[in-house]
């Protein structure tokens, strides 16, 4: 699969793997309330992931591409996911908000002083900011905590 269409759409159910994709850095829509009409409207040029039997086979008739996830546990929903469509070999770690789905951008230090802990500052060169919800990332405790997980997520794929 190209890498420009790895592209994807999570459904009401998959908030968590939908987070842990934009942490990876692929552009991921999700919505905690969102209308079917909706789902299937936007997921026309992405992959959409349902745990809906229903909402796949609408998605079909419409020629959306669809994936269906068994699993209602994260890290076995990424591990189904990296099967399918191998998005290991694409993962951009921290291009992306995990909150919006914004591209991060780098900011310079001067500007994040008193928007981060005090301590942060001190310590912490390397800033990103949101580019559509201004929230910062550093690389910093937040970040390795993240990498971390990230980590462990390489870890389990490569257990498959
Ligand atoms: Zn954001």
């Amino acid at each position: 699969m190209e890498e420009s269409k790895l592209k994807f759409f999570c459904d009401r159910m998959l908030g968590k793997l939908a987070k842990k994709l934009r942490i990876l850095g692929f552009d991921t829509l999700y919505y905690n309330e969102i209308e079917e009409d909706d789902i299937l409207k936007l997921s026309k040029d992405r992959i959409l992931f349902t745990r809906d039997k229903l909402l796949e086979r609408k998605a079909k008739k419409q020629g959306i591409e669809v994936f269906y996830i068994k699993s209602d546990k994260w890290r076995s929903q990424l591990k189904a996911v990296n099967n399918r469509f191998s998005i290991e070999k694409y993962a951009k770690p921290f291009t992306r908000c995990s909150e919006c789905n914004g591209e991060l951008v780098h900011m310079d230090k001067e500007k994040v002083k008193g928007e981060v802990p005090e301590y942060v500052y001190k310590t912490v060169d390397d800033f990103k900011v949101c580019k559509n919800c201004g929230k910062v990332y550093w690389k910093g405790s937040h970040i390795s905590w993240i990498v971390a997980d990230v980590g462990k997520l390489v870890k389990v794929w490569k257990e498959v």
